[in-house]
């Protein structure tokens, strides 16, 4: 076998390789697990090729690992799948692919492995491992994709304008594999993904945002992002993002390159988390920038207010890329409006009531604002990165020293709407809300202590003043 396996892995191809046997077609490994298995990345995904039909494979194969497995299947697309231990093992007959310019789905038949191999999108992707008597074990590789490997080279097996034109999802996963792998992508198969560009509209916004998610996931997101901004699918998919690039100048004085320190950012918080969401809020920091710049004379360049426009702006973001709306949206939104409070409590003669207000803002994300607000520093002067770390620092002792005293996080204010309704026999209404948010406020600002019987007394002589009296 030319690729590392586990005994276990060996056992399933023999397996595969008798089952394949006993039905008379000939079959292969291949795609993503060889190239995988080739660059030492861990894979649980088995792709198998067969000259023939692969639904009858995977039956076979199923009948003879564990005739209780289960098999699923798509007649239409001639696929089918086990879920087999930990792995998840895809069965599909080889097949040619011929595309035409009036239709987007290609016209499908019956190929020999070659043709299939074809089809791959990249020379990396179209590796296959022989399981036949004949050689098994042996490495088919019409297009040198094992020497692409080694050079690290993303390339297509075919003219490349034809590749991505055909289908414009692997534009993207060219940029994916770029930055998953950090390979280059080959002079001409990357100026194709610019001639075609365009041709990405045709795609379904979940896809894409699949490989932008997957991008974003990838060690350093700055090489799939540079590449989306170079190639112009960034200005297609996402043109938010181009508003932040760029200088501008006046009266001497530039700001930095938005779009560039923005990417700078979520390198920087990808070294601390694989939190798809944290890194979403890395991306989407400063996007209310572009909206909120003006040049204040004498002064210099200015965005005030960009936490908050950013944040609004993450609704319309989320749902335009088909991102999910509820929890995950609520957390990026929270995080870009609150990207600046750590900083503002770096300042000298910080009082615990500013403290205690982020500790309640920022509730379970307290520790997530922070790892952004230290990835958010990109200064190149070290020492500078240094201070402003040792700030922060100082931010999170304060931050927990607060928090042990007053447990203010994830915190409910003690007298609740309902409360105030039956002491004073209100119905729900304004007058409500704001008693209810002056208590909080109090409590907030250290004006009174954070307990019961101090909150309904504060909630007493409130409503004397607004002529409330208690009904009970
Ligand atoms: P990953 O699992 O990280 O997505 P992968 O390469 O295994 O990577 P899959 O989407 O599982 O990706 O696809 C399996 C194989 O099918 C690929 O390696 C490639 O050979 C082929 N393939 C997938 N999508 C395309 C496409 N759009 N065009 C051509 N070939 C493709």
């Amino acid at each position: 076998m030319q690729i590392p396996c586990t005994p276990r892995e060996m056992d399933l191809f023999e397996s595969v390789a008798g089952a394949a046997r006993q039905i008379g077609v000939p079959c292969y490994l291949i795609g993503g697990f060889v190239r995988d298995k080739l660059l030492g990345r861990p894979t649980k995904d088995m792709d198998i090729v067969c000259v023939g039909d692969g639904i009858t494979l995977a039956h076979k194969v199923a009948a003879t690992l564990d005739p209780a497995l289960k098999v699923n299947y798509f007649k239409t697309y001639g696929t089918a799948q086990i879920r087999y231990k930990d792995l998840e093992i895809e069965f599909v007959g080889a097949r040619k692919e011929s595309y035409s310019r009036e239709s987007r789905n290609p016209e499908v038949m019956p190929g020999t492995l070659e043709d299939d191999q074809l089809r791959r999108d990249f020379t990396i992707n179209a590796l296959a491992i022989s399981l036949n008597k004949a050689d098994y074990g042996s490495l088919l590789d019409p297009f040198n994709g094992l020497q692409d490997l080694q050079d690290k080279l993303i390339r297509t097996p075919l003219e490349p304008g034809a590749t991505f034109s055909d289908d414009p999802l692997r534009m993207m996963r060219a940029i994916r594999f770029a930055s998953q792998l950090n390979f280059s992508i080959v002079p001409e198969t990357f100026q194709a993904i610019a001639d075609h560009a365009e041709r990405i509209k045709i795609i379904s916004q979940e896809r894409i945002t699949d490989e932008l998610n997957k991008i974003l996931l990838s060690p350093k997101p700055s090489v799939g992002l540079d590449l989306l901004y170079k190639s112009g699918l960034l200005k297609i998919i996402f043109p938010q993002m181009i508003d932040l690039v760029g200088v501008e100048m006046q009266e001497g004085k530039g700001h930095k390159d938005n779009f560039y320190h923005t990417l700078q950012v979520v390198d920087n918080i990808a070294r601390h988390t694989k939190d798809l969401w944290l890194r979403w809020s890395a991306l989407l920091h400063d996007i209310g920038k572009p909206a909120t710049k003006r040049f204040e004379e004498g002064h210099g360049w200015t965005f005030h207010g960009h936490d908050a426009v950013g944040g609004k702006m993450v609704p319309r973001i989320f749902a335009r890329l088909k991102l999910p709306q509820h929890a995950e949206m609520r957390q990026v939104r929270k995080l870009v409006e609150l990207h600046l409070r750590p900083i503002s409590l770096t300042k000298e003669n910080i009082t615990d009531s500013a403290i205690r207000r982020l500790l309640f803002d920022a509730g379970e994300d307290l520790e997530a604002l922070m790892l952004l607000c230290e990835a958010d520093i990109t200064s190149k002067n070290r020492a500078k990165v240094k201070r402003y770390l040792e700030n922060f620092e100082l931010v999170r002792e304060r931050l927990k020293e607060v928090e042990e005293s007053d447990r203010i996080r994830n915190w409910q204010p003690p007298i609740t709407g309902e409360l105030i309704m039956e002491v004073f026999g209100l119905k729900p209404g304004r007058i409500v809300g704001d008693l209810k948010n002056t208590i909080r406020e109090a409590i907030l600002d250290g004006i009174i202590p954070n307990n019961y019987e101090a909150a309904y007394q504060y909630m007493l002589d409130k409503a004397k003043e607004l002529n409330l009296t208690p009904v009970k």
